[in-house]
Parts: structure tokens; sequence; C-alpha cells
């Protein structure tokens, strides 16, 4: 269970008492606060915070003293400009704070996303919960036999079975070890100490859950989520960015759209690939030889353009 009925309780109660402010507000922003979006099957993620809007970044790029100008149009050509000439630091004026729940495998792809401030649940302080992600049957899969970074068909039948099993098996056994070496209990009349929850935590596997803190700008968030949302991101990391991205959707529409069009929508060309596809539109018949592009940029290539 990603939440307890307390920990949900002191949402509603964080939510039920509302203050007025003199900051920029975004409506669709204040409708997640607090709120957990759950994830998996003990992970979520919760705006804790966020600073500035849409006009804040007009405002920035504007240099201004109020709030810009009053015509959303003019911001949202501005914000699209800024974005398709990657004039970055309007948005860098938007903040971000998460509170995340997510298996530590996740956790550890997450953590190298290195231009955001982060604070870690200890392992160290506190014992951590009996909770393991237990991927669902369908995302059970094997290896890929065309991305050595990725999954292939859905595991059936006995096969399934079995890993299901294993995984299962192994966290409760070694959560058992956990609980058992942090134990000051004297089961053998040994005067067992108990030890200490630093080291004890060496033998959990990466599937148990961690929590943290995280907080970033909106040109950073982007960057995580052009490469997180991305269909070549593991599945796990990528319901975090997909979901996290209905937030930013909510929060700063204008500039969340020009990001889809430009950044999760656009592609990359580069000089070669421009030149073979002037030379395409012209009539011309180009093979990969005559590009000058390898193999793998061609393959890459020939998928976008057809
Ligand atoms: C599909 C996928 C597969 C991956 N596979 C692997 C893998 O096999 N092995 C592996 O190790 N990693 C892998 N990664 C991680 C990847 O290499 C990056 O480390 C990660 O995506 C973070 O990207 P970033 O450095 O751009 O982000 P951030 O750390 O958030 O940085 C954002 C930007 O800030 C700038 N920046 C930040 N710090 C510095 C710095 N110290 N010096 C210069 N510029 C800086 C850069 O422009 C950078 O793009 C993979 C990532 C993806 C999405």
């Amino acid at each position: 269970m990603p939440l307890t009925p307390d920990q949900r309780a002191e949402i509603e109660a964080a939510r039920a008492t509302p203050r007025p402010t003199l900051r920029a507000v975004s409506e669709g922003m204040e409708a997640h606060l607090y709120r957990a979006h759950e994830l998996l099957d003990h992970g979520f993620i919760r705006v804790i915070d966020y600073m500035g809007d849409d006009a804040a970044i007009v405002q920035a790029a504007r240099v201004s003293y109020g709030a810009g100008t009053k015509h959303v149009q003019n911001d949202e050509g501005l914000i699209r400009y800024l974005m398709r000439h990657w004039h970055s630091t309007p948005f860098e004026m938007c903040e971000i704070k998460l509170h995340v729940k997510l298996p530590v495998f996740v956790a550890r792809q997450w953590i190298r996303h290195r231009t955001a401030n982060v604070n870690e649940y200890s392992g160290r302080y506190s014992i951590l919960d009996r909770e393991f992600y237990i991927p669902q049957p369908e995302q059970l899969a094997a290896q890929s036999v065309v991305n050595n970074q990725g999954r292939g068909e859905v595991l059936t039948g006995a096969e399934a079975a079995r890993v299901l099993e294993i995984l299962k098996r192994d966290a409760a056994q070694c959560y058992d070890n956990y609980e058992s070496m942090l134990s000051t209990t004297d089961q053998n009349g040994d005067g067992q100490q108990g030890l200490a929850r630093e080291l004890a935590r060496m033998n959990l596997p990466m599937n148990i859950y961690t929590q943290w803190y995280w907080k970033t700008d909106l040109h950073n968030l982007f960057h995580f989520l052009r490469l997180r949302a991305d269909s070549h991101a593991q599945y796990e990391i990528r319901v975090y960015a997909e979901a996290i991205a209905a937030c930013v959707k909510d929060w700063v529409p204008l500039a969340f759209g020009a990001f889809e069009d430009y950044r999760m929508g656009g592609a990359t060309l580069s000089a070669k690939a421009i030149s073979v596809l002037k030379r395409q539109l012209k009539g011309e018949k180009v093979t990969q030889e005559e590009s000058g592009m390898s193999k793998g940029e061609w393959r890459e290539f020939c998928e976008m353009w057809g």
C-alpha cells in the first residue's frame, strides 16, 4: 500500500487549510498539491511545492515589472520561441519539489540526473519497510533480441510463475534476514546485540522501496522528462516520468505544449540528414553509402522519415 490511512489524513488536512498569497498561483497545479499519484505496487509521486507559472517564464524573459502582457497568444508565442531557440534560462525560473517513493533500482537511474536537489530517507537512521516491487505479469518480459537495453516478449506459463515466485521468495527471505540481524531479542540465549541498521541493509535487494524529496527547475525537469518519459526508458522509471509530465501539463500548460511539440515530438537533424532530405525532396534517390551516414544513423533516419 503506497500510503497509510494516517498519511492520507495528513495530506487531506494540509489541503483543507488554504492560505491567501501574493505569489504566482497555477490553478492546475493547486489541484495536485500534496496529493499522491500512486505508481507501480507501492510507489507514488506527490507535488510538495512549486514556484512560478507560464507567466513567470514570460516575465523573466522580458525582465518585466508586472505580470507581463495580457495576451495569452503573445505569451504562448514567446514561450514557443524560447523553447525553439534553446533560450532556456526563463524556464529555470519555475521550480518544483516532489516527494517520490520508488524502488531502489529506479532511484539509481533517477539519481543520474545531477541538476536537482535530493534528500533521501535514511536507511542508517530508520528501518526500511517490507515493501518490494514485484512486476505485474505483463511486465515480466524476456531479454530483447534486438535491443541490449530492453525487453522482448512477455514470459508466460511455468516460466512466468517460476520467476515471480523467485522474486517474492528472495524479497521475503532477505527482509526476514534483515530483521533478524537487527533484532536485539536473544533467541539463542547468546546475548545478540543487533547489527547496526547501516550494515543490516546491505543484503536488501534492489527492488526494495526508498523515498526522497526531489527539487528541480523546469528546464532540467524537461530534460529529465525528455529522457525518462521516452519509449527507450525502462518502463519502471517511465511511469514516474509520465505521472510527473501530467502534473507539469496542468502547472504550465503553455510551456508544456512547447516542450511536447519541440522536444518530445520533435527531432534533431544532423547536417548530413538535412542534406539528404533536401536531395530527396528534389526527387533524388539517396542510398546509405551516398549519404555519408553510418548504418545505425541511416536506420534511425529511415525510421523517422520513411
Ligand atoms: C535510455 C537511457 C539509457 C542509459 N544508459 C546508461 C548506461 O548504460 N550507463 C550509464 O552510466 N548511464 C546510462 N544512462 C544515463 C545517462 O548517461 C545520463 O547520465 C542520464 O540520463 C542523466 O543525463 P544528464 O547528465 O544529461 O542529466 P543531468 O545530470 O540532469 O544534467 C543535465 C545537463 O546538465 C549538464 N551537466 C550536468 N552536470 C554536468 C557536468 N558535471 N559536466 C558538464 N555538464 C553537466 C549537461 O548538459 C547535462 O545534459 C542512460 C540514460 C537513458 C535515458
